[in-house]
């Protein structure tokens, strides 16, 4: 098990800032509110090495724990060891959100979810130098039908509840929801693609899109 602190995850602010929608991230105020977050949130993550030791046409095995996703089988073709993780940015922000007023928080959830979401490219960048891994890309359980949210539970199997609880403070609601809210929890996995979830999304004006929808890629994965 692997954990990294604020010092190795923090995404630098031109990063955050191409998380941000354009017409927000040209003010001044989403420049205050990254500072303030960075001030509050207490960003930790957590990976560790797992080897993929079995296939079926739409599962994947990884150590003892059986995964659903016909993409995530696919993409693991030709890997032998994956990364599960976790990301957070703690207990303080979501505590100290819900103090604020309606458009404090508004600004506050759109630059906590482009400081954890760039925090998982620091976390794939960190696991490629120290794993020897060329190229890396990741899938987050929840992010397509083909995988789905539910599945979110195997990972905190494999990332051991028990210390995500005791050691980062994250849970699991009964609706596979994690808390704290500012958390993200997937797979990096090598690859010689550069794969994105959005690709197989078709999902029109998401403020989170990092590529384009292919609808001739679903054809690969089929
Ligand atoms: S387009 Fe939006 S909803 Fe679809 S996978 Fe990308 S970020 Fe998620």
């Amino acid at each position: 098990m692997y954990f990294l602190d604020a010092a190795q995850l923090e995404p630098g602010r031109e990063l955050i800032l191409s998380r941000i929608p354009n017409e927000l991230s040209r003010r001044q105020e989403i420049d205050y509110y990254i500072d303030l977050a960075f001030e509050v949130m207490e960003l930790q993550g957590v990976y560790c090495s797992a080897r993929v030791k079995e296939k079926k046409y739409s599962q994947v095995k990884i150590e003892n724990v059986w995964l659903d996703s016909r993409v995530l089988r696919v993409n693991l073709e030709n890997a032998r060891e994956v990364f599960p993780y976790l990301i957070t940015c703690g207990e303080k922000f979501d505590q100290w959100y819900a103090g604020q007023k309606f458009l404090q928080k508004y600004y506050l959830d759109v630059v906590g979810s482009a400081i954890v979401s760039m925090a998982q490219e620091s976390m794939m960048r960190f696991i490629e130098e120290n794993h020897a891994i060329d190229n890396s890309a990741r899938m987050n359980p929840g992010s397509l039908p083909d995988w789905p949210l539910e599945q979110q539970k195997l990972l905190f199997t494999l990332l051991g509840e028990q210390n995500l609880l005791e050691k980062l403070n994250v849970y699991l609601t009964k609706d596979c929801l994690m808390r704290p809210t500012k958390s993200v929890s997937g797979i990096i996995f090598p690859t010689e693609h550069d794969f994105e979830s959005c690709k197989l999304c078709a999902r029109k004006d998401c403020p989170g899109r990092k590529a384009d929808y292919d609808p001739c890629l679903e054809d690969y994965y089929k």
